[in-house]
């Protein structure tokens, strides 16, 4: 139980008989004491004995040394939830209140103590689902986000003084910056905020996961596939696939890259005996859902048979999926002669990159999962990426705004009016960081904490 305020202390004296005074930093031993309430049956004899519930470890954290910035107090009993909640309620009646959710560190946000990249970065690491995504939230929990930011705000201020000291001194001898220097400048804050907004790319997969579709026509191996893919990564955070009539979905990690996979060849099972007679409708069918599969993947593999020519569903197929990201797999490898020509023999799938597989003897497996990686992660991790629609938004905003200011000095239009861009400019970046976020956008934000954080 944690309690954060100026009340903080005084209420957990009254809730535990501490066995010695808290202190800043410390851990105490404390006596967690039962509370006598009407429908108590016991006789009188057993009271004394039985004062004692529980046994709690009390550590304080005096303001404004805390994670809140106020008094902190965090209550470790052994964990029952019925002696949790006589605590509870003997708090509340003592003046403290439930805390919204995030509230912890929306009070931490709110007396500086985080910006709010940081404060959004917490909650990502209570969340992450593999190491990658846990050190990804701490690197911005560690500021790297904003520190990526700030030198273009450095620039930003500097130049939005210089042209403000040029209004000012109009008159007074000050010389006008000349627009081939506020354009200079301008151009110098370009580069690194549209890398910024690049980084999302990457930044969302690792935050979000994607979707993999294999797709394919029946009996090619889709399955067989997918099962060599889940075995060694199974994911440990989702127990149960989510098996669907027609396709079947399980979450991997696939080097910390969250990873669902979609198969979609639970289709022929899922098909009713009349159904199964139809070797064509059937087939038809399949192409259909791959297609459906393949519209919402960002990433699919297209299983082909070694062995069979491709048909022309094979090639609408192949052809959709040119030009995304996507990898052919030519499997049954194992049964033609030259295992290590990645081609399929009849093949004309130029474009989409091909990886020869087995999924019987399972060669080529790790070159796919390898090829797979490289498609989902796209290049070298970097420090502060933007990990969220709205990290991305306050950025391209930014962009646009700079680009406005951009063509308004080229035109020669008054520096009231360049300063009104890049002040668009400043509050953008301000409100990645949270200095401008409005308040309903903040109570969003931590509304999507859990309580206790
Ligand atoms: P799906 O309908 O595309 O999902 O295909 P399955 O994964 O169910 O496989 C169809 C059949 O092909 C099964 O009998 C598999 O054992 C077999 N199979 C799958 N992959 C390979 C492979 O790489 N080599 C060989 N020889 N057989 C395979």
């Amino acid at each position: 139980m944690r309690l954060s305020g100026p009340q903080a202390a005084s209420i957990a004296a009254q809730l535990v008989r501490l066995r010695q005074p808290l202190e800043h930093g410390r851990a105490r031993l404390a006596d967690v004491l039962d509370v006598p309430d009407a429908a108590d049956v016991r006789v009188e004899g057993e009271r004394a004995s039985l004062e004692r519930i529980d046994e709690a470890l009390v550590t304080f954290f005096g303001a404004p040394h805390s994670y809140t910035s106020e008094d902190l107090v965090e209550i470790a009993a052994h964990g029952s939830p019925v002696v949790l909640e006589m605590l509870l309620n003997r708090s509340l009646e003592l003046g403290a209140r439930l805390a919204e959710p995030g509230e912890f560190t929306q009070r931490a946000f709110l007396a500086g103590r985080l910006d709010l990249t940081q404060a959004e970065a917490v909650r990502d690491l209570i969340e992450a689902q593999t190491l990658t995504q846990a050190r990804l939230a701490a690197s911005q929990m560690g500021g790297a986000l904003s520190r990526r930011v700030e030198p273009v705000k450095q620039g930003l201020v500097e130049l939005i003084a210089l042209l403000e000291a040029g209004i000012d001194f109009a008159e007074d001898d000050v010389d006008v910056t000349p627009a081939v220097e506020i354009a200079r400048r301008i151009d110098e804050l370009t580069p690194p905020l549209t890398a910024l907004k690049a980084s999302f790319a990457r930044g969302r997969i690792i935050h979000d996961g994607l979707t993999l579709a294999i797709v394919g026509r029946p009996n090619v191996g889709k399955s067989s596939i997918f099962n060599r893919l889940v075995e060694r990564d199974r994911a440990i955070v989702t127990a149960t696939p989510g098996t669907t009539r027609d396709t079947v979905t399980e979450r991997i990690s696939l080097d910390g890259i969250p990873l669902e996979l979609v198969d979609t060849a639970g289709l022929r099972e899922g098909l009713g005996e009349g159904l199964r007679d139809s070797l064509e409708e059937a087939e038809q069918l399949g192409i259909h859902r791959s297609r459906e599969a393949l519209a919402d993947a960002a990433l699919v593999v297209v299983v082909l048979d070694a062995t069979e020519p491709l048909n022309d569903e094979e090639r609408r197929l192949l052809a959709a999926v040119e030009g995304r990201p996507a990898l052919v797999a030519v499997n049954k490898s194992d049964l033609i002669g030259n295992f290590s020509e990645a081609g399929h023999p009849q093949s004309d799938c130029t474009g989409v990159p091909a990886v020869a597989t087995s999924a019987l003897t399972g060669e080529g497996i790790p070159a796919l999962r390898e090829r797979i990686l490289a498609l989902a992660t796209g290049g070298a991790s970097e420090p502060g990426m933007l990990t969220s629609l709205r990290h991305q938004q306050a950025i391209a905003a930014a962009i646009a705004a700079l680009g406005d200011a951009a063509q308004a000095n080229a035109a020669s239009i008054p520096y009231e009016m360049i300063l009104l861009d890049l002040y668009r400019v400043l509050w953008a970046l301000d409100s990645l960081t949270g200095q401008t976020t409005p308040d309903d956008i903040l109570n969003l934000i931590f509304s999507t904490f859990c309580i206790g954080k």
